[in-house]
């Protein structure tokens, strides 16, 4: 029977790569909804090609208007807001859900799909930075199937053994082993951070993405975001993962075992590979992407990341460290910050400088439930802001 799949995101890199898989085996899959924020135009594509049964913007404006571009006949209904993002999240009719809206506005579909037991294909790392232990316990909960889309968590969940429950000794894993580029600026000084220009991070030398990760990548805070997104995934602390900077990208992660073996998941850098693996898994399909060519490859290289130059991964082992509420806090500095740098308000180098300063005038607290880290969430992006406009850094 063909599988209902909602691509929350549907607009956005990974929602069009999914699309691209989705789209390779239509005996085997069918979009059920589309969600995405204000792309109104590549939407209304999508709907002509997909023929959802929903199709849900993030504003009523935008629906209005891609409900008058849409061909007469069309079968699709267009809702707006987070209310209907979250019903084609837990619609009875769906077995599958793409989480890949960026940033903190993926939180709550993502959660709906995770409670109501979806398979849940998780690309919006940010939902579980934020509210981890929650996140991890709605799947618990919701008897929901949690695949990471993230190439590097995708690598490990392939690494690790079948079932594996977080028993590390039992299963004679030594460490994780989470690569990263090292992003387009990999070896640069402080001072020639300074200068960075929007344009130049958000061209990642191997890897074609959305513009938030791709600054979180030169700036490292996507290595920061995903050691957090591995401590939730895989049940370990910061410590049992090292970051290795690989720059080819051609090794996605691996893990490391205790008889001395260290496995590991190669391939292109195309988003397909680890979106294909989520659909299909445990089987195997077709993903469109090219076959590796170690002969054209040749060499891997391999070395320490430089966290002085690039403190934006420590700030991420300081809020995990410092638990609670403080990686939501985290979360949310960068995205104020992020939007800044690339609307040119900020330099580059401000960055992990905005992040810190909202951490540290954070109390932490345990994390009690959604309300308390959507507040926090909005607390720290208020912080935040204020600094900004106040310039007090
Ligand atoms: P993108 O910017 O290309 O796309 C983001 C999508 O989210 C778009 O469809 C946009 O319309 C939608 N969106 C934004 N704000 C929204 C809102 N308020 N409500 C509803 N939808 C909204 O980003 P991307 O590169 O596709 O990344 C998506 C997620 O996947 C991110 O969390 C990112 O960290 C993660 N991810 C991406 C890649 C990659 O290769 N692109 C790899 C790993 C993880
Ligand atoms: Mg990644």
């Amino acid at each position: 029977m063909r599988q209902a799949v909602t691509v929350l995101g549907s607009t956005g890199s990974i929602g069009i790569n999914t699309l691209d898989v989705i789209a390779r085996h239509p005996d085997r899959y069918f979009v059920f909804a589309l969600g995405a924020g204000k792309n109104v135009t590549t939407m209304a594509q999508q709907i002509v090609l997909f023929q959802p049964r929903y199709a849900v913007l993030a504003a009523e404006a935008d629906a209005l208007q891609l409900q008058a571009q849409l061909p007469s006949g069309t079968p699709t209904t267009v809702l707006f807001g987070d209310a209907a993002m979250a019903m084609i999240a837990r619609h009875d009719d769906v077995s599958i859900v793409m989480a890949a809206i960026v940033g903190a506005a993926g939180l709550l579909p993502t959660l709906a799909a995770a409670q109501a037991g979806k398979r849940v294909l998780l690309a919006n790392k940010e939902s579980l930075v934020m509210a981890g232990p929650l996140f991890m316990q709605a799947v618990a909960d919701g008897g929901a199937q949690l695949l990471p889309i993230d190439s590097e968590h995708n690598a490990i969940f392939q690494a690790m053994p079948v079932g594996f429950q977080g028993d590390y000794d039992a299963a004679g894993i030594k460490q994780i082993l989470l690569t990263a580029s090292g992003g387009p600026f990999r070896g640069w000084s402080s001072a020639q951070l300074h200068h960075v220009t929007p344009a130049q991070a958000v061209a990642h030398p191997n890897w074609s993405m959305g513009q938030k990760i791709s600054v979180d990548s030169a700036t490292l805070m996507n290595k920061g975001l995903e050691l957090i997104e591995a401590c939730f995934l895989f049940h370990c602390q910061p410590e049992q993962i090292q970051v290795v900077v690989h720059p080819q990208s051609v090794i996605h992660s691996m893990v490391q075992y205790c008889d001395g073996s260290v496995i590991a998941q190669l391939g292109q850098p195309d988003m397909r590979t680890p979106i294909a693996y989520g659909l299909a898994w445990p089987e195997r399909i077709e993903a469109g992407v090219e076959a590796l060519d170690l002969f054209q490859i040749a060499r891997l290289d391999f070395c320490q990341a430089d966290e002085e130059t690039f403190p934006c991964l420590t700030l991420a082992r300081e809020a995990f460290a410092a638990g609670g509420t403080m990686p939501a806090v985290l979360n949310a500095a960068n995205e104020v910050a992020v939007e800044a740098f690339l609307a040119e308000q900020i330099h580059f180098d401000r960055i992990p400088t905005l992040i810190q300063y909202t951490m540290q005038q954070h109390t932490v607290e345990p994390m009690i439930g959604l309300q308390q880290v959507l507040n926090v969430d909005s607390w720290a992006r208020e912080c935040a802001k204020r600094a900004l406009i106040e310039g007090t850094l």
